[in-house]
C-alpha cells in the first residue's frame, strides 16, 4: 500500500510526500557512480535474488573529472558483468573513449621519464569520457536489475536517514516530491560527498582545478603527461574530439589555487611553470575552450571514513565515500570496483543468503579497507618524496 501526504516545504511550495511500501527492502544503495554500480552488479551476480533500490542524482550530460582507467581494469571488469568490458571496447572503437599509450612524467627531474602500455601484460589503458562510462555502467545495472521485479533504480536525491530498531528509513527528494523508503542495509556510494557517512577524515588539502583545450591539428600523443612544479603538479590527457583536459593540483590555501580558478591565472601558471605540458599545447596549436563553467575546481585530497565497527550496524561506505585518493595514484575507479565486490559479499553474508556450498574466504571489509589504505599511503609518501622541488607543498607531503 502506498500512502501520500500533501504538505508545504519551507518556501511554502506544495510537496507531495510519499511513503513507499512499509516493507523494508534488503538493500538501498545511495549513489550509482562506479562504486554503486559495482556493488549492485556484484550483489546481483551472487545469484541470491537480493532486492535492491539504487538512488542516484547524476546528470549524465555534465563533464565528470577522473578519466584514466588503468589496463588492470581488463581483469576486474568481467567480475562486474560480462558486458562491461565489451561495451567499453566498443565505445572506445566508436571514439567515445580514447586509448592511453603510456605515461610521461617530469617529476623527480625536469627530464621526462616514460612508461609504455605496450610493456603492460594487461595492454593499453584508457582516457574515458567519464560521464559516458558511468552512464553505460548504469544502463548495464538497469538491464540486470530489471530481471528482479522488486529492484528499482530511482533518479532522485538522497536527503536524509533515520534508524529505528531493525531498519533504516531513507528520505529522498525529486523536485516537488519527497519519498521515503525502508531498508535493512544501506550502502553509501555517494562519492566524496559521503552523503550518508560524512564523518570523513581528510588527511591533506589537495585541490584540483581543470580546464579544456581543443585543437584543429591531429595530436598523436596519447600518453598521460605529468609534470611537477614548485607549487604543485599538473597532468594532461587527450580525450575524444581532439580535446585535452589539463589539471593543476595544489593545496587549496596556496595562492596559486585561487589564481588558477580564473582563465588568465590558469594560463599564466600553465605556461609560466610547466615546460612539457606548455610545449605540447603550444606545439599542437591547442586553444583554451573559453566556457564560462571552466576552469572548475574540486577537492582532490585523500580522505577516509572510519568503517562501522561491525557488520550488524548494517551500513557500509564504498568508493570515494569510504576512501578517496590523490589523483596521482589513478586508483579511484579500480578500487571502487574492487571494494564494490567486497561490500556485496559482506552484505550477502550478513543477510545469510550466500549459497552454503560457497566457502567464504573474503576478509572482513575492515581488514580490506585497512590494507588498501596502508598500501596507498606508503606509495603516496614514496612518490611525493621523489620531488625535485622544496616548496611548502612538497615539504608537507614528503
Ligand atoms: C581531479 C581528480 C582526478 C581524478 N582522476 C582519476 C583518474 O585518472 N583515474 C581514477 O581511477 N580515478 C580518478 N579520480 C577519482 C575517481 O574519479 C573516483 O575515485 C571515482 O569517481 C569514485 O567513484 P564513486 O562511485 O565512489 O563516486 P562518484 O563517481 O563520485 O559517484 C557518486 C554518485 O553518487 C551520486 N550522489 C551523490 N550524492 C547523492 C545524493 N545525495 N543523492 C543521490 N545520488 C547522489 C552522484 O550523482 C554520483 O553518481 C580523480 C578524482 C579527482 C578529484
Amino acid at each position: 500500500m502506498i500512502e501520500a501526504k500533501l504538505h508545504l516545504d519551507w518556501r511554502g511550495n506544495n510537496l507531495l510526500h510519499f511513503l513507499g511500501s512499509t516493507k523494508a527492502l534488503p538493500v538501498i544503495i545511495i549513489g550509482d557512480g562506479i562504486a554503486g554500480c559495482a556493488t549492485a552488479l556484484a550483489l546481483a551476480s551472487l545469484g541470491n535474488n537480493i532486492s535492491l533500490l539504487v538512488l542516484d542524482d547524476a546528470d549524465p550530460g555534465s563533464f565528470k573529472i577522473g578519466e584514466s582507467l588503468p589496463a588492470e581494469a581488463r581483469r576486474i571488469l568481467p567480475y562486474l558483468h560480462p558486458n562491461v568490458l565489451s561495451q567499453l571496447e566498443q565505445d572506445t572503437f566508436d571514439g567515445i573513449h580514447t586509448k592511453c599509450t603510456g605515461t610521461a612524467s617530469a617529476w623527480g627531474s625536469s627530464e621526462l621519464q616514460e612508461s609504455f602500455t605496450i610493456m603492460n601484460p594487461f595492454g593499453s589503458s584508457w582516457h574515458l569520457d567519464r560521464a559516458g562510462f558511468d552512464e553505460s555502467l548504469r544502463s548495464i545495472v538497469k538491464s540486470v536489475c530489471e530481471k528482479n521485479k522488486n529492484n528499482k533504480l530511482e533518479k532522485i536525491k538522497f536527503t536524509g536517514v533515520e534508524k529505528s530498531k531493525e531498519r533504516w528509513t531513507v528520505f529522498a527528494k525529486d523536485p516537488g516530491v519527497e519519498q521515503q523508503y525502508q531498508a535493512k542495509w544501506l550502502v553509501d556510494a555517494s562519492g566524496r560527498k559521503a552523503s550518508l557517512g560524512r564523518a570523513i577524515i581528510k588527511n591533506d588539502s589537495l585541490f584540483a582545478t581543470y580546464a579544456f583545450f581543443t585543437s584543429l591539428t591531429t595530436d598523436s600523443d596519447h600518453r598521460t603527461l605529468i609534470e611537477s612544479t614548485e607549487t604543485g603538479w599538473w597532468y594532461t590527457s587527450q580525450l575524444s574530439n581532439q580535446t585535452r583536459v589539463v589539471v593543476y593540483h595544489t593545496d587549496n590555501r596556496n595562492p596559486s589555487s585561487k589564481q588558477a580558478r580564473k582563465w588568465g591565472g590558469f594560463l599564466d601558471l600553465l605556461h609560466g611553470n610547466t615546460q612539457h605540458i606548455s610545449d605540447l599545447l603550444s606545439g599542437n596549436d591547442y586553444q583554451p575552450v573559453l566556457d564560462g563553467n571552466f576552469p572548475r575546481g574540486t577537492p582532490a585530497c585523500s580522505s577516509y571514513l572510519e568503517p562501522p565497527g561491525d557488520e550488524n550496524q548494517c551500513w557500509i561506505a564504498v568508493g570515494d565515500a569510504a576512501m578517496a585518493f590523490d589523483p596521482l595514484s589513478s586508483q579511484g575507479m579500480i578500487t571502487a570496483m574492487k571494494m564494490g565486490l567486497v561490500v556485496a559479499r559482506t552484505i550477502s553474508r550478513n543477510l545469510k543468503t550466500e549459497p552454503q556450498e560457497v566457502k567464504d574466504v573474503t576478509p572482513s571489509f575492515k581488514e580490506t579497507f585497512a590494507s588498501v589504505i596502508s598500501d596507498y599511503e606508503r606509495k603516496k609518501k614514496y612518490f611525493y618524496s621523489q620531488t625535485q622541488f622544496s616548496g611548502e607543498f612538497w615539504k608537507k607531503r614528503s
